[in-house]
């Protein structure tokens, strides 16, 4: 389908596309493997300046907006995803800087972040708060100058590679979700450490780490936004990020689509292509037109974004949940369509379906995208009743 995207969007998009095909896809089947943080490729993405797609020019960045920032993470998801979210988590530890830094706070962090010479991170999950982040029991206490702040971070992407952290924390448990503040910290502050490199289902070539603080002292300077606001950086942060999940699912079920349609193109059974049976026909059918369906909506929820609307919690939740269900049902379709051979590790397929599944759980699980979207329509609906 023609999104007829702008020639700098087109440019990104083919510039990400080309680093996927000629430099991931060689090394995806080892990094799933092995593992490892693909330095290497990080070092790619920041020399060809896609770290700063997203990032106004006054910091360095390309001054595009969300799409294009999606743009990038499709493509590379579409090869592999382990790649593409570390790409995107550092964007997940800048947007609150953007949003809610003070103009010193832009100058010294987003640079770096915009050249990819430093990752960022965001850390507000822990043991016992992840979808009701409202529990987080990290504390951020004011004394004189400084924060100190005590607690772990449970899953952070990027933990341990990133340079700089955003980070949510209790500056007032008796406020409760009004009691939180968000915070910049450095790697290399004293009190500050990292948890074991957790060993993943998918997207194995991102890293995932606790992120510790044991009376880690940061300047005054560091909070982000006022004390209180910790919860609605967090939040307005994830409004934005989320279509990125949207553009992460896009990715791995197009490259899934086209793995699918090449090897029924190929394999012969019954002297004949399996595509030449309808069953396989309607299955790569289904799979197309959901593919297309979730980008439609994931591009049109980050032209919204970019195009200055105020509200789209509920725009960006649909997005997610859309385009994470869609990944999964046709990862899994595609793994059909390969029969047996879909089932091992010589194959792509099953990478893509193990990938898939983790956009139905992070930035939000899908049952909370959908109370979220539940609860937004109800509102809309009270304000058409009463308007
Ligand atoms: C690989 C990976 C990377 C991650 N990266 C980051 C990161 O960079 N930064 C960060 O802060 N976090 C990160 N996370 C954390 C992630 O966002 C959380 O795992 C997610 O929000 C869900 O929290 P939970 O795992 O504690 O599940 P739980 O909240 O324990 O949920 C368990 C189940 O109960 C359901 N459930 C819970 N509450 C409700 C409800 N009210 N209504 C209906 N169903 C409900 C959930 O949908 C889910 O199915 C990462 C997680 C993983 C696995």
């Amino acid at each position: 389908m023609n999104y007829f995207l702008n020639e700098m969007q087109q440019e990104i998009k083919d510039l990400a596309h080309r680093i996927a095909e000629e430099k991931i896809r060689p090394v995806v089947q080892e990094l799933d493997e092995s593992g490892e943080f693909p330095w290497e490729i990080m070092k790619i993405l920041a020399d060809s300046d896609l770290f700063g797609v997203y990032l106004p020019e006054e910091y360095g960045g390309l001054g595009g907006g969300v799409l294009e920032q999606l743009l990038v993470v499709e493509e590379l998801s579409r090869v592999c995803s382990g790649v593409a979210v570390s790409y995107a988590a550092s964007g997940l530890g800048a947007f609150p800087i953007l949003l809610y830094g003070t103009e010193e706070q832009k100058k010294k962090y987003i640079p770096d972040i915009a050249a990819g010479k430093k990752l960022a991170a965001f850390g507000l999950t822990e043991a016992n708060a992840g979808s009701d982040a409202a529990g987080i029991e990290t504390t951020a206490v004011r004394d004189g100058d400084e924060y100190v702040l005590n607690g772990t971070k449970q899953w952070i992407t990027n933990g341990g590679e990133a340079e700089i952290y955003t980070v949510v924390a209790m500056t007032d448990k008796k406020k409760g979700s009004r009691g939180a503040s968000a915070f910049i910290v450095e790697k290399g502050t004293p009190g500050f450490s990292f948890g074991k490199k957790e060993n993943k289902m998918g997207i194995r070539a991102s890293t995932t780490r606790e992120l510790i603080f044991n009376d880690c002292r940061i300047p005054r300077e560091n909070l982000l936004g006022r004390e209180g606001t910790g919860f609605m950086v967090a939040m307005k942060t994830l409004d934005k990020t989320r279509p990125g999940i949207g553009a992460q699912a896009v990715g791995i079920a197009q490259g899934a689509l086209e793995e699918a349609v090449k090897y029924a193109r190929e394999r012969v059974q019954f002297g004949q292509p399996i595509s030449s049976f309808q069953a396989i026909q309607h299955m790569l059918a289904d799979m197309a037109t959901q593919v297309e369906a979730a980008r439609a909506l994931v591009y049109a929820t980050a032209r919204m974004i970019d195009g200055g609307a105020k509200s789209f919690a509920k725009e960006s939740a649909m997005a997610k949940v859309f385009a994470s269900d869609v990944a999964m049902r046709v990862t899994t379709d595609a793994v059909q369509v390969f029969g047996g051979y879909g089932y091992m590790k010589e194959y792509p397929v099953e990478k893509m379906m193990r990938d898939a599944k983790i956009t139905q759980i992070y930035e939000g699980t899908n049952q909370i995208q959908r109370n979220v979207i539940a609860l937004q329509l109800v509102k809309e609906f009270a304000g058409k009743i009463y308007e």
